[in-house]
């Protein structure tokens, strides 16, 4: 077997060559080019994708960095403008409401001095200097009168005396402090002497005339009377009026007109709300104006949020002050430093940008200028975060640095890793952009989009072709090799049994001992028959050859197929008398003249005879039928022997195959026979029809046109 392979690898040795260099390498090289491009293209779509995502990271970051820019230049803006070197706190206020304004976004703004003492436009929380409760000159003047109308008020309880005696000094008061300081005095007398309505009026015209004066204890005017008011109005039960004021009072209270501390605002807010809700207990439904439950509820939200930024200031401011005195020293008026900080309040990551505020204003001195804004301000400020500009297959995760917490965006429920994480500038938000694969994203390389792809698999089927072709062709050959070597260890048996029986009888023929005519007679049949046998060999080999060659020349003549039949199965009948073969002939007719060529026909029938006899085993029994079909004759052969397996039923027509039982039962052949018969069957335009069972028989029929006179 193995030397098989390599006598047939040696011969085939140029073939495999030129495989080798032409296919194998070809093939090899460029796939291994294929693959390094391959690999390259995916890296670079790779790298194309990094490329989009870190564009869009930086986009978002942008958008924010951005929102953050402009809320420190609006700042900046606010504290270089000349209102805080020389306006009023109403200027102020109303300025910072402005830029609110103008930018929806722009966040709570806050102004606090070293001591973290604090004022938003919302509030008035910076404590109130003796400056803003100064009392009038004329308050001094008048001094001694109002001893005299407190001590009717106070000691005398004649209210009515007091009343009258503060009226006088109203009455030649034209400063607009003392008259309304005057006037509250005497709204308070007419509540102490249950003059209700006289109050309401006094009250009303403190409300409508000074509402941006302060107490003499420096509580806003408007509130303090509006409270009486309501007071008033509860102890009066007058409901009506009490429900209408106090939406009123809610207005002021909720709207930026105020310049009150948070205690004050939660201080009015709860009181208001304890009022309403001592009216509500009494069940007076009808007296409800529309909607009044619903707005009081609004209103208390509202105010709600408004104590919510007060805190949220007082905290803020207290988290910048330590660093804030230690900036003031240090700057020493030069350019502002912008400082940034991030808090967590009330489970909230709140942010506060702030400069310094240089130079007192009408006495007080206002340190920092901050503004106070959400997480939520600065996704929402991201446009990138929020359209569908975040590239497909990806989601987007904002994630605090601090905390971990998720500021923007959703987890998913398996926690994977990020594909892209980036960090802000200078760490401000403190926050990291991480993106995501969604799962039906994938590289973004497509394998059987790519020419490579196309280019490796071609060349792998063609390697696979090639191969397979060289693998067959070899086999083949081996094959071939086999037969051939079994070809030649059978023609030698052939050819060496009838020699050896022919020596042995010219030996004794030769000596003459042998006298007896019955017995020279039968020496010399067996002569001919073994000669014959060696003759009819070595025509089939030579046939072969010439087939093999191309060379077989068929020369047809008009011959009887029934005397040709009839001679052959006499001369075998004739020789395997002794066998004891029984062979039946049936022709339809005695002649059958066709045109063919006689020794070729001849040769084929012996051939399927002599087949019929060597794989006859125990019922020898031939049959042997002449027909005519149609414009054909059928020469058949039927025997009762091992038969032909299914899948041998092929292969028998292959040069030098032999079954594999019957090589077995019958060890002397050449595997020609039928290929011989094959073609020349072929070469008189007919076939050989072979139809067998395996252990019943096999029936051969030679099937050729007749062909009369050759025509
Ligand atoms: P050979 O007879 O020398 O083996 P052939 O070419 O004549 O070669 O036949 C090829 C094979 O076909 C045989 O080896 C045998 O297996 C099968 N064969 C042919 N004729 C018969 C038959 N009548 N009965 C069984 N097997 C047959």
């Amino acid at each position: 077997m193995l030397n098989n392979l390599k006598l047939v690898l040696s011969q085939n040795r140029k073939i495999l060559s030129i495989f080798f260099v032409v296919v194998f390498l070809p093939s090899i090289f460029l796939a291994f080019f294929g693959m390094r491009a391959l690999r390259n293209e995916k890296f670079k779509i790779q790298q194309q994708t990094l490329e989009e995502h870190k564009g869009y990271v930086s986009s978002v970051q942008k958008d924010i960095q951005d929102f953050v820019e402009t809320q420190s230049t609006d700042l900046m803006g606010l504290a270089n403008s000349e209102i805080f070197s020389d306006a009023g706190y109403s200027e102020i206020r109303e300025s910072i409401v402005g830029v609110q304004q103008r930018d929806s976004f722009f966040g709570e703004v806050v102004i606090w001095n070293k001591k973290g003492e604090l004022w938003l436009p919302v509030y008035q929380v910076f404590p109130l200097t003796s400056k803003t409760i100064l009392e009038p000159d004329e308050w001094k003047t008048i001094q001694p009168n109002l001893n005299e109308a407190e001590r009717a008020e106070f000691q005398q309880k004649d209210f009515s005396n007091a009343i009258s005696q503060y009226r006088q000094v109203l009455s030649r008061s034209n400063n607009d402090k003392v008259r309304a300081w005057i006037l509250s005095r005497i709204a308070r007398c007419e509540v102490k002497q249950a003059g209700n309505k006289q109050a309401l009026v006094v009250y009303r015209s403190l409300i409508d005339s000074f509402p941006d004066l302060l107490t003499e204890s420096g509580r806003s005017l408007e509130f303090v009377s509006r409270l009486e008011m309501l007071n008033i109005l509860y102890t009066s039960d007058n409901f009506e009026a009490l429900f209408k004021e106090s939406l009123e009072t809610y207005v002021r209270l909720e709207k930026k007109v105020w310049s009150l501390d948070i205690s004050q605002v939660k201080l009015y807010a709860d009181t208001l709300k304890e009022m309403i809700n001592n009216v509500v207990a009494k069940e007076l439904e009808d007296v409800y104006p529309e909607g009044f439950l619903a707005a009081v509820i609004d209103f208390q939200n509202k105010v709600e949020k408004k104590l919510h930024i007060g805190r949220l200031a007082e905290f803020a401011v207290q988290d910048v002050l330590p660093y804030g005195e230690d900036i003031l020293d240090r700057i020493q008026g030069a350019n502002f430093p912008i400082l940034k900080n991030v808090l967590m309040f009330e489970g909230e990551e709140v942010f506060l940008i702030s400069v310094p505020l240089n130079g007192p204003n009408q006495g007080f001195r206002m340190d920092f200028l901050g503004t106070i804004f959400g997480a939520n301000d600065l996704t929402i400020n991201a446009d990138t975060l929020l359209s569908e500009n975040t590239p497909s297959g990806i989601s987007v995760l904002m994630r605090s640095n601090q905390t971990g917490r998720i500021v923007f965006g959703e987890e998913d429920a398996e926690s994977k890793k990020p594909i892209f994480t980036d960090l802000f500038l200078d760490n401000f938000p403190p926050w990291r952009v991480e993106l995501y694969k969604n799962e039906a994203m994938g590289s973004g390389f497509v394998l059987y989009e790519n020419i490579f792809f196309w280019m490796i698999l071609t060349l792998l089927v063609i390697l696979l072709f090639g191969s397979s072709l060289i693998i067959r062709l070899l086999a083949q050959e081996m094959n071939l090799l086999q037969l051939k070597s079994e070809f030649i260890a059978s023609v030698s048996h052939e050819f060496k049994t009838p020699l050896t029986s022919m020596g042995a009888i010219l030996e004794h023929l030769q000596d003459g001992k042998i006298k007896n005519p019955d017995k020279i007679r039968e020496y010399y049949r067996i002569l001919r028959h073994d000669s014959d046998r060696l003759k009819r060999l070595v025509l089939n080999v030579l046939d072969f050859t010439k087939i093999e060659e191309g060379k077989r020349k068929y020369r047809p003549i008009s011959i009887d197929i029934g005397r040709l039949v009839r001679q052959e199965v006499e001369s075998f009948e004739k020789e395997h008398k002794l066998s004891g073969f029984n062979v039946k002939l049936q022709m339809e007719n005695n002649s059958f003249p066709v045109y063919a060529d006689e020794e070729a026909l001849n040769q084929a029938f012996h051939n399927i005879l002599d087949n019929a006899a060597k794989f006859s085993q125990r019922e020898k029994k031939i049959e042997v039928f002449v027909e005519r079909k149609g414009e054909m004759v059928e020469i058949t052969v039927v025997d009762k022997g091992i038969g032909i397996p299914e899948n041998e039923q092929k292969k028998i027509f292959e040069k030098f195959y032999r079954g594999k039982k019957a090589s077995s039962i019958s060890p002397t052949g050449t595997g020609l026979g039928l290929t011989l018969v094959k073609h020349i069957m072929a070469a008189h335009e007919g076939e050989v029809v072979v139809s067998s069972r395996p252990g019943e028989g096999s029936r051969v029929s030679l099937i050729f046109p007749i062909r009369e006179g050759g025509e």
